[in-house]
């Protein structure tokens, strides 16, 4: 692999398993990701390890804090003419069922304003939010800044995952609520691995949980855990879950042996998916050369981080692969690669054998605007799709 001269290597620090303490942990897997952010490049050295006593699994080392602030300052926020990628309506409905109306409700990684908001701004006495990203209209850059005391209620939502130290961030929603305090939590939940290895071989995400092992983390920062299994979440991938600040100290809290062999069994089928998407990636590959090496043209729709790991450091790339994105931000996404809007290349695009696309969730999207702009449309047979959701 190849490092752009701009490259930050995110330093990594010692984690113990952040319940029981342990230091001898097992290794799932390890990888090397290089993301790319507005400006820079992060290198991520993920190495993803399970407690053997607690059945917690973690990266570990894990990437300092310092270091991931300004991968998150620097990174993109949401497309802003991309769909929700949640329900809001159950967002709505988890917020309104558990928190009282006369709260003051914060929410942390609020990332752009979305109908969530509005709705929340309508409801609760008040509603700030935090986010680190600096385009995204927030009231606070991070949750240091909320004076201690002075929420009722606390959201977050896919935000924990991402943290290096999650206690730390959950001692600091407890400082931040007042006595009796609400915070709804949701997070990827390692159950559903199988079905979104995406979630898994994400380099973003440095802790991953079931209820059990986030209500018992939760626990050691004096939080209770009010909600039962059955919560409706507002991502297909996660879990919610509703935890109250107590006063006093947890005291004791045990472990589930179960947990352990749970999420090893998770595992062993996601690791097989995660195979399958690299497979998928030599395979797509060899199609898009040999279109091209017929003199066929491919076009491959939607510049993301799947599209980087499906094209970049690879040599067989050649002219007749082209780049399309509606995103004018996506421009440089490609680290030099030229990424054009679509009305740029009208030809190319009626004339192309395959279409090859990183989305699932867009692709009836794509190929209907396809279809409808340019009068082209592909035969199942003409359109690949890679999706680490698949
Ligand atoms: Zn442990």
């Amino acid at each position: 692999m190849t490092l752009p001269s701009t490259t930050f290597e995110l330093a990594l620090t010692p984690r113990p398993c952040d319940i029981c303490g342990r230091r001898e942990l097992e290794k799932v897997w390890s990888f090397r990701h290089i993301a790319k952010t507005a400006h820079e490049h992060f290198l991520f050295n993920n190495t993803v390890v399970i407690c053997p006593q607690c059945g917690f699994s973690f990266v570990s080392p894990c990437p300092a804090q310092e270091g991931l602030n300004r991968y998150y300052t620097d990174a993109l926020s949401y497309f802003k003419n991309q769909d929700v990628a949640y329900s809001v309506d159950t967002r709505i409905r988890l917020a309104q069922k558990y928190i009282p109306q006369d709260s003051d409700v914060i929410e942390i990684g609020s990332n752009r304003m979305t109908g969530f908001h509005e709705e929340c701004a309508r409801h609760f006495r008040s509603f700030r939010t935090i986010e680190l990203k600096p385009d995204c209209g927030s009231d606070f850059a991070r949750a240091d800044q909320v004076p201690p005391a002075s929420c009722d209620a606390v959201l977050h939502f896919y935000v924990l995952e991402h943290i290096s130290d999650p206690k730390a961030f959950l001692k600091q929603m407890h400082a931040i609520l007042r006595d009796g305090g609400i915070m709804i939590c949701e997070v990827p939940s390692t159950r559903n691995y199988p079905n979104y290895i995406g979630d898994f071989i994400y380099w973003e995400h440095l802790s991953h949980f079931t209820l059990g092992t986030l209500s018992r983390l939760a626990r050691l920062c004096g939080f209770s855990l009010i909600s039962d299994e059955t919560l409706p979440c507002s991502h297909r991938c996660g879990f919610s879950a509703v935890f109250k600040k107590e006063k006093q100290d947890p005291g004791e809290v045990r472990f589930d042996s179960a947990e352990y062999a749970e999420t090893m069994a998770s595992y062993k089928i996601t690791l097989g998916k995660k195979d399958y998407f690299f497979a998928e990636i030599d395979r797509i590959r060899g199609r898009m050369t040999e279109v091209t090496g017929r003199g066929g043209t491919v076009i491959l729709w939607g510049v993301n981080d799947i599209m980087r790991r499906l094209v970049l450091d690879w040599p067989g790339l050649n002219d007749n692969m082209i780049f399309i994105d509606d995103d004018p931000r996506k421009a440089d996404f490609l680290d030099g690669l030229t990424v054009r809007r679509p009305e740029e290349i009208a030809n190319r695009i009626k004339t192309a054998q395959l279409a090859v696309l990183t989305t699932e969730r867009f692709q009836p999207v794509i190929l209907g605007k396809i279809q409808q702009q340019f009068n082209k449309e592909f035969s199942p047979a003409e359109v690949e799709v890679i999706d680490w959701n698949r």
